[in-house]
């Protein structure tokens, strides 16, 4: 595996069909992963924030979800395949969950927000069990989120807080579950409520 290092934060390098089906191999293998994927405001904001760079220094994998990342990788010389976004590799593995039937856990957005990509994707995705949803307005202290998505055991946990939160909450709650890809996907969730 290469990575391509931007203001300190490591690319995997890798382009996005790829980085779904590494990302399903290591479901298969029963593995805990936690995907960043990183525009350049992420960038500035942990050069920026120390605690910020050592959360997202966290995950599994970081990869390039903006054009600013692919064109400053050319220009050190050390070119990357292209972008991969949240967005597409959330698509990308609902595709194969539904395939699978992998369980997935939805965390964050407004609840209508919520209700509507619940409904949307049992209607799109049949082979897909949602095994948990929570809207993304709690009380972090005394949540029992993490204990939902730990007993609940999802292959894949979506969690679409914003950044920063969402990678804060991945990183405080991973060591929780025994496997599963978690991923912050920002704004998706509203994009699929349409
Ligand atoms: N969000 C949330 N809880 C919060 C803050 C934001 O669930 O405490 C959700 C918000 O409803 C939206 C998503 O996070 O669905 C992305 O929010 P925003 O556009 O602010 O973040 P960005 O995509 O710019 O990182």
């Amino acid at each position: 595996m290469r990575f391509v290092k931007i203001m300190g934060v490591p690319f995997l390098n890798i382009d996005q069909s790829s980085f779904i089906q590494l990302l399903d191999e290591r479901i298969q293998q029963k593995k805990r992963t936690f995907v960043v994927t990183a525009n350049p405001e992420i960038v500035m904001k942990a050069k920026q924030d120390s605690n910020f760079m050592k959360t997202i220094q966290q995950a599994t994998y970081i990869t390039a979800d903006g054009i600013g990342i692919v064109k400053a990788a050319k220009l050190l010389n050390d070119p990357l395949p292209g972008r991969v976004t949240g967005f597409d590799t959330m698509m990308g593995l609902l595709e194969i969950a539904n395939e699978k039937q992998y369980t997935i856990f939805l965390l964050g957005a407004k609840q209508e927000t919520l209700d509507n990509v619940v409904e949307k994707l049992k209607k799109t995705y049949p082979g897909i069990q949602i095994v948990g949803a929570h809207n993304g307005y709690f009380d972090w202290e005394n949540n029992d989120i993490a204990d939902r998505v730990a007993e609940t055991k999802p292959d894949i946990t979506f969690v679409a807080l914003g950044v920063p939160k969402q990678e804060q909450w991945i990183a405080e709650n991973l060591h929780r579950v025994e496997y599963g890809v978690m991923i912050g996907i920002g704004g998706s969730f509203d994009v699929i409520a349409g």
